[in-house]
């Protein structure tokens, strides 16, 4: 599928029906979900493989990877109502769970996710990294630039590689009613990361 075809099918879903402050709800714009879906299909992660993906809200990344080619994909999401909208997309090879990460464990060979960046709550990317970092093999996700320390000690306590990391641009509309300007730009880094199962 051409990245103009993806994006238009992104674009297509609906993002949060009334995004929760409290769990960052800010569904990933269509450009920078297809960003980290071309990397990990370019990188040979995602095409023929079992996916996660951690946080995934109304389902763009998940149903990014179902139309990429992923054998199968694991959606995990708290939010029920945002997980009945993705449920309603109807795309083959996606099992919806609602699930709170911390109770969550995956053994797909890919993570995909856009955690809460810990910007309203502290910590809670914490919980993600943790799960992501613990069986599968590759981890692409989106990450406030503050968390680069915090991210690459995981990594190193996990004796997991980062293979890049880089930033994106990032626009934040005015998502929730505690927003008063118009749009901000925020410092977001799209990472991957290799464990190769690294955990013992
Ligand atoms: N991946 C989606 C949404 C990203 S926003 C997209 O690409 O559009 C972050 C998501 O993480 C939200 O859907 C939020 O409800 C979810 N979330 C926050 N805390 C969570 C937790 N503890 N367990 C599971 N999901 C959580």
């Amino acid at each position: 599928m051409r990245r103009s075809e993806l994006v238009r099918r992104l674009d297509a879903i609906p993002p949060f029906p009334e995004p929760d402050p409290k769990l960052e709800q800010i569904a990933t714009p269509a450009e920078r979900a297809a960003d980290l879906l071309f990397e990990a299909l370019a990188r040979g992660d995602l095409e023929g493989r079992t996916v996660a993906d951690l946080g995934s809200g109304t389902g763009r990344l998940a149903v990014g990877a179902a139309l990429l080619g992923a054998r199968h994909v694991d959606a995990f999401e708290v939010d029920e109502r945002a997980v009945r909208v993705a449920r309603g997309l109807g795309v083959e090879g996606i099992d919806w769970h609602v699930a709170d990460v911390g109770s969550v464990a995956t053994d797909a060979e890919t993570v995909l996710m856009n955690p809460p960046f810990g910007a309203q709550n502290r910590g809670a990317d914490r919980p993600f990294w943790t799960v992501a970092l613990a069986r599968p093999r590759a981890v692409y996700a989106f990450a406030l630039a503050d968390s680069r320390t915090f991210i690459e000690a995981v990594a190193v306590e996990r004796a997991a590689r980062v293979e890049a990391h880089r930033p994106v641009p990032w626009t934040l509309g005015p998502t929730f009613r505690h927003h008063r300007k118009r749009s901000v730009a925020l410092p977001v880094d799209l990472w991957v990361i290799r464990t190769e199962g690294a955990t013992p």
